[in-house]
């Protein structure tokens, strides 16, 4: 798995996601800030319905 480098220990540190605390598979794009298990579970209340 590759990480960008400016991803690594950049900014203030917000990795996690914010439902369950997950930091694998995390969504940032959106500014979500949730993991992909997550981002399914909320995708419809968002408006998103092609991801998962
Ligand atoms: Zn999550």
């Amino acid at each position: 798995m590759k990480v960008k480098p400016e991803e690594k220990f950049k900014g203030k540190g917000i990795r996690k996601c914010r439902l369950c605390g997950n930091a694998r598979a995390l969504i940032r794009s959106h500014n979500l800030y949730i993991c992909r298990r997550c981002f399914r579970e909320v995708a419809a209340d968002i408006g998103f319905k092609k991801y998962g």
